[in-house]
């Protein structure tokens, strides 16, 4: 089998995002790799040698010129953080080439009103949402749309606060979402539509500038300054969650399957993400969903603590992708896993 798999199909990822992980996983699991460049971004992907062959573009936007290429080398494109970024749902839904999850499911990433709509659909709870700047009675955070990696999102608790700092940003598609006060916990889950089994495969929290650092400041000096906080996701921390939360960890990822395939044929597959703020009380606010592999888990590219229990380690989200593609090229399932 190593050999069929070795031959008849490479796998391929825009070389940004979750790229090394992905792209490391997909050799350790025998397959041949393809990294998608943009011009003078080839470096690490080169350096790391996770990628056997590296094809450049002057803009991740062109993809669609090499689709041609990428189907006469059979390759398998996996969709990370950028790949949504970069390219519209509709131009994913068109573009002919292998694609491994389901790209129907990213219509309930890409929209934040169908992203509620399929949270609430699983029974998780949710930050309240402000349909008006004038309804603000509490701390609210304001986040815009299509913002990657939560730049420029920002804090006010009064509506008159809201349209002062609201004057100084560029976008102006918002929503306004009650800002929970909690541990925030990203929870990083595979599902596997061939063995209907949901796995945990790790936690991260992320390490966001300023707001990681306004910490180091004093209160006084923190007012003084006029600072604001700002999230721009600079990097990601691992996390290990209290043992006795996994229960309730695992029932959420399984409901948000379970709500997926009543949204879409075939639902979700693969690795997905729960954006969560634990309260003192221990409740879970789910704040977002991401419907394909996210950053956090690059850490764990070796292993995580709940893949060395899983899988006696050597397995990571990347790795865990290629090796359920192995598996449904063994069974004669691929359709179940590229749709
Ligand atoms: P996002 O880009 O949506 O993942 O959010 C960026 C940052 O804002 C992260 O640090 C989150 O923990 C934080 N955040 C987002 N939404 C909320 C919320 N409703 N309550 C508290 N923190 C939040």
């Amino acid at each position: 089998m190593e050999g069929k798999v070795k031959m008849s199909y490479k796998i391929a990822t825009l070389g940004s995002h979750s790229a090394l992980q992905i792209l490391k996983g997909a050799k350790d699991e025998g397959f041949e790799t393809i990294a998608i460049c943009e011009k003078g971004r080839e470096k690490p992907y080169k350096s790391f040698r996770v990628a056997d062959e590296i094809i450049t573009l002057n803009n991740f936007s062109e993809l669609t010129k090499i689709e041609s290429k990428l189907r006469e080398k059979n390759a398998i494109l996996i969709p990370h953080g950028t790949y949504t970024g970069v390219m519209s749902q509709e131009a994913i839904e068109r573009l002919k080439v292998a694609y491994f999850g389901n790209r129907k499911i990213l219509k309930w990433e890409y929209d934040r009103t169908l992203q509620r709509d399929w949270l609430k659909k699983a029974g998780l709870t949710l930050p309240k949402i402000f349909k008006k700047p004038e309804d603000i009675d509490r701390p609210v955070i304001i986040k815009f749309f299509g913002a990657r990696g939560g730049k420029g999102f920002f804090l006010a608790k009064t509506t008159e606060e809201f349209y002062r700092k609201l004057k100084a940003k560029e976008a102006k598609k918002y929503i306004i979402q009650e800002y929970v006060i909690g541990a925030p916990i990203y929870i990083h889950y595979f599902y596997s539509p061939i063995t209907d089994e949901l796995e945990i495969m790790s936690f991260d929290k992320r390490y966001e500038s300023n707001v990681d650092s306004i910490g180091r400041i004093a209160a006084k000096d923190q007012l003084d300054m006029g600072l604001d906080t700002s999230y721009n996701i600079t990097g990601n921390v691992p996390i290990v969650v209290r043992e006795s939360l996994l229960p309730e960890i695992f029932e959420m990822g399984e409901s948000v399957v379970k709500a997926s395939k009543k949204l879409e044929k075939q639902g979700m597959v693969g690795p997905f993400s729960l954006e969560t703020v634990i309260t003192p009380d221990l409740k879970f606010y789910v704040f977002e969903i991401s419907a394909r592999i996210v950053a956090g888990t690059n850490f764990f590219i070796n292993s995580s603590p709940y893949a060395d229990l899983r899988y006696n380690g050597q397995m990571s989200t990347g790795r865990r992708i290629a090796r359920e593609i192995k598996i449904a090229i063994e069974k004669n399932k691929l359709g179940e896993v590229l749709i």
